[in-house]
C-alpha cells in the first residue's frame, strides 16, 4: 500500500501566532526521509468540534494521520478523547503506562507531586501501540482504524522529536515494509535555484533513488533517498548519485550527513590538533556561540573578543587607530588587523574576524547594509574576503550568513580549496 500522511497540530497558541509549528516541520522532514508523502498540514485550536472536523477531512485523504499536542493532563488537552470519539474507539486505563509515568515523576520531577489528573495520561485507546515517553510524562500512541493509522504525539518539540525518532520511525518502517535509506549533502555558496538548475534532470527523473532539495538558512541541503531490500543494496544505488552531485557541484558541497559548517570545521581542526579564536564585530559573538554549541569545542576554541566599538578594536585587539581613522571599521585593513590581533591575544593557531554592516541603516561612512569583511589569520599568513550580503533579509539573517562565510573561509583554508 502507498502511504501518505496528514499532520494535525492542536493548540490555540499556534493559531494565535504565539509559537511556530516547528513540530510539523520536523515531522514532515522525517516522513519525507521515510519516503512517505505529506500532502496536508492542518492547525486547529483546543476545540473538540473543530478537531473532529479536521479529522473527518483528513480521514478522506490520508492513511496516516499524525497529531501533535493536547496530550497533557490539563482541561484543554482533549486530543485523545476527541480522536477516540471520532473513530469510535474507547479509551482505557493502562496500568503499565501509569507505572511508567509515576517512575518518571520520581526520577525526574524531584519534589513535584504527581497529581490525580496525571492519571489521565495513562488513558489510551483500546488496542493501541504505546510509545513510552522517556523524556516527558505524556506517552504517544498509534492506533489502527481500518486502513488508517492515527498517531498521537505530545506537543513540546523535544518530546515530539524524541518519540518520532525513537518510536514512530521504527513503527512506520514496520508498517510500510520498505527499507529506506538516505544521505544528506550540505551545500554552502550556491543558492537553491542554482542547485536545482544544475541538477534538474537528476531531481526530476529519479524515482528510486530520489534527490530532493531543502532550503536551510543561507544554504541548501540535498537528500538522496533509496528504497532497497538491504542497506548494502541501497548504498550501491546511492553511491553514483552522491558522486554525480559532488562532481557537478564541486567544493560547495561541504559535507555528507553532517549537521553544519561549524561541525565540519571543528572536526578538521580537531584532527589537526589546531586551535581557533574569533574577533567579532557585527556578528556579536555568533561565531563563538555556534562553535561552543558543539560538544568538544573546548579542545579547539580558545576564546574570542566581541569588539563592537572602535575603542575595543583598538584596546583589546591592538587595531591601530590610524587604520580605523583612514579606512573605517568596515574595511579590509581593519578586518585583517582584528584577526591578527585576536590570534596574538588568544594564542590560537587560527583566528577569524568579522566586521560589517548588519543594518538596518548604513554605517557612518555610508557602507551599504550587508557589506561585510571576513579575515582569517593563520600560521601561513592572513587572508581577507569581502562578502556581499546586501540581499540579506534582516540583521539576524546577515549576521548568520556572515558567520557561515567565516566558517567556510576557514574550511577552505584547512582543506586547501580555492579561497
Ligand atoms: P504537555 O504535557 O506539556 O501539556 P501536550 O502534548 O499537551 O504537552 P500542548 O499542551 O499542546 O502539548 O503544548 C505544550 C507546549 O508545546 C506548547 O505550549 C508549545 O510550547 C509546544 N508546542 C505544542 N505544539 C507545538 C508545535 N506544533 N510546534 C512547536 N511547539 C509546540
Amino acid at each position: 500500500m502507498r502511504y501518505n500522511a496528514e499532520l494535525i497540530a492542536v493548540g490555540t497558541e499556534l493559531l494565535l501566532g504565539n509559537i511556530a509549528n516547528t513540530d510539523a516541520q520536523m515531522l514532515s522532514e522525517g516522513l519525507s526521509a521515510l519516503g512517505i508523502d505529506v500532502y496536508y498540514h492542518t492547525v486547529v485550536g483546543d476545540n473538540p468540534q473543530r478537531l473532529k472536523d479536521a479529522l473527518a477531512i483528513a480521514k478522506g485523504r490520508a492513511n496516516i494521520i499524525i497529531t501533535t499536542g493536547g496530550l497533557g493532563p490539563t482541561y484543554d488537552d482533549l486530543t485523545k478523547q476527541t480522536i477516540c470519539e471520532s473513530f469510535g474507539v474507547p479509551l482505557e486505563f493502562h496500568p503499565e503506562v501509569w507505572e511508567d509515568i509515576k517512575s518518571y515523576f520520581l526520577k525526574r520531577m524531584k519534589g513535584k507531586a504527581i497529581t490525580e489528573n496525571n492519571r489521565q495520561q495513562a488513558m489510551l485507546p483500546v488496542g493501541c501501540t504505546v510509545f513510552y515517553n522517556d523524556v516527558g510524562t505524556a506517552p504517544g500512541c498509534a492506533m489502527a482504524c481500518g486502513d488508517t493509522r492515527v498517531i498521537m504525539l505530545p506537543g513540546p518539540p523535544y518530546e515530539c522529536r524524541y518519540l518520532f525518532t525513537h518510536k514512530v520511525v521504527p513503527y512506520l518502517k514496520d508498517l510500510t515494509h520498505e527499507k529506506i535509506f538516505s544521505h544528506s549533502l550540505r551545500i554552502f555558496g550556491m543558492g537553491e535555484s542554482q542547485v536545482e538548475a544544475v541538477l534538474h534532470d537528476m531531481m526530476v527523473e529519479g524515482a528510486n533513488p530520489t534527490l530532493a532539495p531543502y532550503a536551510k538558512t543561507g544554504e541548501v541541503q540535498l537528500r538522496a533517498t533509496a528504497k532497497a531490500p538491504t542497506e548494502e543494496a541501497a548504498e550501491e544505488m546511492l553511491r553514483p548519485v552522491l558522486e554525480k552531485v559532488r562532481g557537478t557541484l564541486g567544493d560547495v558541497v561541504y559535507g555528507t550527513d553532517v549537521a553544519s559548517l561549524e561541525e565540519v570545521v571543528l572536526a578538521e581542526l580537531k584532527t589537526r590538533g589546531r586551535t581557533l579564536s574569533a574577533a567579532e564585530s557585527c556578528t556579536g559573538g555568533l561565531i563563538a556561540k555556534r562553535v561552543t554549541d558543539l560538544p568538544g569545542a573546548s579542545a579547539v576554541f580558545r576564546g574570542g573578543v566581541v569588539s563592537y566599538t572602535n575603542g575595543v578594536k583598538e584596546s583589546a585587539l591592538g587595531v591601530p587607530r590610524d587604520l580605523l581613522d583612514t579606512y573605517g571599521a568596515v574595511s579590509e585593513p581593519v578586518a585583517v588587523a582584528m584577526a591578527e590581533g585576536c590570534r596574538n591575544l588568544c594564542g590560537s593557531d587560527y583566528a577569524l574576524s568579522v566586521t560589517g554592516v548588519a543594518g538596518p541603516d548604513r554605517d557612518d561612512r555610508g557602507n551599504a547594509v550587508g557589506t561585510v569583511f571576513i579575515a582569517l589569520s593563520s600560521p601561513n599568513g592572513t587572508v581577507c574576503r569581502q562578502v556581499d550580503l546586501t540581499r540579506g533579509r534582516s540583521r539576524g539573517h546577515i549576521r548568520h550568513l556572515a558567520a557561515s562565510h567565516a566558517f567556510d573561509l576557514l574550511r577552505r583554508r584547512l582543506l586547501d580549496l580555492p579561497l
